[in-house]
């Protein structure tokens, strides 16, 4: 919807057969919440996202964008696939089946130390940064008939709490503990994509949905412009903690007057998006992606509003728990981005 002038995403046409076969067992891998440990595409550039009601899916169409005019990258093959989120791409970066994943930075921060929904499989000892992009504020959105004015009102309400292996469901599981909630704390607890939340609440299935996204993005634009939806502000003493105990997690607002019927600022707490790949991605291919972006930045900013904000200075500090890949690594301190001891 904010995209307008994309061509095809893939350009060679051998790659694209390959693709599709591992796109389609990503796809079921996706939906059974599990990654494939025997797709393989070491040659082509597959990007792990999220909804393509989302943001993140859009964070992966413009770099493929980009990347298909760049001389070193334009014959490796680019494709953003829609994916389940970012603990479905941390996932499958780890089984060798993706290349590049976006996350969120408390997932991706997890990976790295082997903590949270990572604890079963340890340490990511081969995760690696490329950068960050835009700011995801934690989402709450609810009819405006359901008497939901804060977090706290949750309590008893239909609530769609987001699918599994999506980001915004890991961090309202953090949430939910952080009050002492568990999902009998709602009347109806759902787990619907963020592609059909909209409309779910829409037709009063659900009262609240649940959504760590960059704005604007189409899914609450749906639910604010189909069926007059309000943010509502997430806050209080255990947030507060989450927010004190926590390098991720920082105090930030849902601007107002980006959605309709949503004039004010609403305040919340946000993570970071976060491009991450493996220490096997090529050194050089790595270099070409962090340069495909970050040296054309004007334009990468262009492609999506949520973009619109982003600077070089805070893309290589912000939220990035996983050691720089080398190629970002000289990226940036070509670019001066970064001094040769940073
Ligand atoms: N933050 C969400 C996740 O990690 C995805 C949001 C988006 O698609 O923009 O799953």
């Amino acid at each position: 919807m904010f995209l307008r002038h994309l061509a095809p995403s893939t350009a060679n046409p051998g790659r694209v057969a390959r693709q599709a076969v591992l796109s389609a067992a990503l796809v079921l891998a996706s939906s059974a919440g599990f990654g494939p440990s025997s797709a393989s595409a070491q040659d082509s550039l597959t990007i792990g996202t999220g909804s393509e009601a989302g943001v993140y899916y859009q964070v992966g169409r413009a770099l493929c964008y980009l990347a298909e005019r760049d001389e070193a990258l334009k014959d490796a093959g680019c494709k953003a696939l829609s994916t389940a989120g970012s603990i479905f791409n941390l996932k499958n970066l780890r089984s060798g089946a993706l290349q590049l994943g976006v996350a969120q930075s408390d997932w991706h921060f997890h990976a790295v130390r082997g903590s949270g929904p990572f604890a079963d499989a340890g340490p990511d000892g081969d995760l690696r940064a490329l950068f960050s992009v835009h700011g995801e504020p934690f989402t709450v959105v609810a009819r405006r008939d359901a008497g939901i004015t804060k977090l706290q009102d949750l309590a008893g309400k239909r609530v769609n709490i987001g699918n599994p292996g999506s980001g915004q469901r890991a961090t309202m599981e953090t949430v939910m503990a952080a009050l002492g909630w568990d999902r009998s704390a709602f009347s109806l607890a759902d787990e619907l994509p963020a592609a059909q939340q909209s409309l779910a609440l829409c037709h009063d299935r659900v009262q609240a949905m649940i959504y760590t996204v960059g704005h604007p993005n189409a899914s609450v634009g749906q639910a604010a412009g189909l069926c007059d939806a309000v943010m509502v502000e997430v806050g209080g003493a255990a947030i507060d903690k989450l927010i004190a105990e926590n390098p991720f997690y920082a105090a930030t607002e849902i601007p107002g007057g980006i959605y309709a019927g949503n004039p004010e600022p609403v305040k919340t707490f946000g993570v970071k998006a976060t491009l991450v790949t493996t220490a096997s991605l090529d050194e050089g291919l790595a270099y070409a992606i962090v340069r495909s972006v970050l040296g054309d930045l004007r334009r990468f900013r262009k492609m999506h509003p949520a973009f619109g904000a982003l600077s070089a200075e805070r893309m290589v500090a912000d939220g990035l728990s996983a050691p720089l890949h080398p190629g970002a690594l000289r990226y940036f301190r070509e670019a001066g981005l970064l001094t040769e001891g940073g």
